[in-house]
């Protein structure tokens, strides 16, 4: 009976049964908490999920597909932890498996958070078991538990393995994906996530001898107006107009372009031949064989870009990658992936090796989401948590 003494999360005591109350606050503190992580940048957009054991029975959880800000109460949903099953009409999150799979295995953790943040996911696709790295002059260790494909009953098992392996972490990587923290309380949880983060942060530091930033730095993007292109430089030089006008007439799908500059996606454009997938969101938002011009194609001209149905990125030899998406929307979600994946690729790169997913694995992960995303498309929800 001890866990039943545990607060899972602040001023609410769990019992055999939550009451009706005490759900509707632990909904609202799941709320709060995914603000907070959004505020500071452990989660982005959909990507991530979070959840808090409210009885002996269950658990509630983000669901799936939906923008933290955009949450409310009635959207997240309580799950069975012996067989998974839910009610109502939204859809909890594709990773339940692995938070009840968690809680199972850990009767003293509370409160679960799973993120796609940047520098613990890129420090996860080396193929590392483990990540030794420090924070001032403490040594941190991380597990890293083996890949899956998300969503799988297999990834659960992976992770079931590394808890079990690991009974005094409160922290793991999921390779080439993400991460899962948690503890007796939010507090607990959101800790063990940020110190992961500056550990991987000094971990990719060693690594790549300088510290690579993460972000998008905007250079030069259009979109269709009616049919015509529209620049947002007006002064958008001939040679890149080319290429826009190139992806629009590949791709007709495509009505919104960002030129993504970034620290990473340059070094890329500058240093590679061609980008295989290293993390799972790259392989869904992205595509899985994304090719970069090399000096022997030259500046000029745009027959060299590597314009391809289901490829969201083309890169530009020494000038970053355009980022394509029917919604402008969309088009930052693959700048934000690519940044993540170019910092993963420059990881492996100087590391000297990697994990990188297979062929096979990309495609069923890249038509699982064009088919989810075309469902849910209608009503501007990416499915990708
Ligand atoms: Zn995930």
């Amino acid at each position: 009976m001890d866990r039943l003494e545990n607060k899972a999360f602040e001023g609410v005591t769990v019992f055999m049964l939550a009451t009706e109350e005490e759900i509707l606050k632990a909904k609202e503190h799941i709320i709060e908490v995914s603000r907070e992580l959004h505020e500071i940048g452990l989660l982005v957009r959909t990507w991530g999920n979070i959840s808090a054991r409210v009885d002996e029975k269950s658990f509630l959880i983000t669901p799936s597909g939906i923008r933290y800000e955009d949450l409310i109460p009635e959207m997240i949903v309580q799950v069975n932890i012996d067989d998974l099953s839910y009610e109502g009409k939204y859809l909890p999150s594709s990773e339940k498996a692995v938070h009840a799979a968690c809680y199972k295995e850990r009767e003293d953790v509370d409160f679960i958070v799973h993120t796609h943040q940047v520098f613990a996911s890129c420090a996860g696709a080396l193929g590392d078991k483990k990540i030794f790295s420090y924070i001032d002059d403490e040594d941190v260790v991380i597990p890293v538990a083996q890949y899956a494909l998300p969503g799988t009953e297999k990834l659960a098992e992976n992770v079931v393995k590394a808890l079990k392996k690991y009974p005094d972490s409160n922290g793991f990587i999921m390779a080439n994906h993400g991460t899962l923290c948690f503890g007796k309380n939010s507090k607990e949880a959101i800790y063990e996530a940020e110190k992961m983060e500056i550990a991987c942060n000094n971990f990719l530091i060693d690594v790549c001898k300088t510290d690579v930033h993460h972000g998008v730095e905007i250079g030069f993007n259009s979109h269709l107006e009616d049919g015509k292109i529209v620049y947002d430089v007006p002064d958008t030089p001939e040679r890149v107009r080319q290429i826009h006008k190139a992806i629009y007439s590949k791709r007709p799908d495509v009505k919104y372009i960002i030129h993504n500059k970034s620290e990473a996606v340059m070094t890329v454009s500058r240093r590679a031949n061609h980008m295989r997938p290293l993390l799972d969101d790259f392989a869904q938002l992205i595509g899985y064989s994304v090719k970069v011009p090399s000096n022997e194609h030259g500046k000029d001209g745009v027959s060299y870009h590597n314009i391809k149905k289901n490829v969201n990125a083309v890169f530009s030899l020494d000038d970053g990658a355009y980022c394509l998406g029917r919604t402008e929307d969309d088009a930052m979600a693959v700048a934000i992936v690519l940044d993540k994946g170019c910092i993963a690729q420059i990881a492996v790169m100087r590391h000297g090796e990697g994990h990188y997913l297979s062929l096979w694995e990309c495609f069923k992960m890249n038509r699982h989401y064009r088919k989810s995303y075309s469902k849910l498309a209608d009503s501007a929800k990416t499915n990708n948590d």
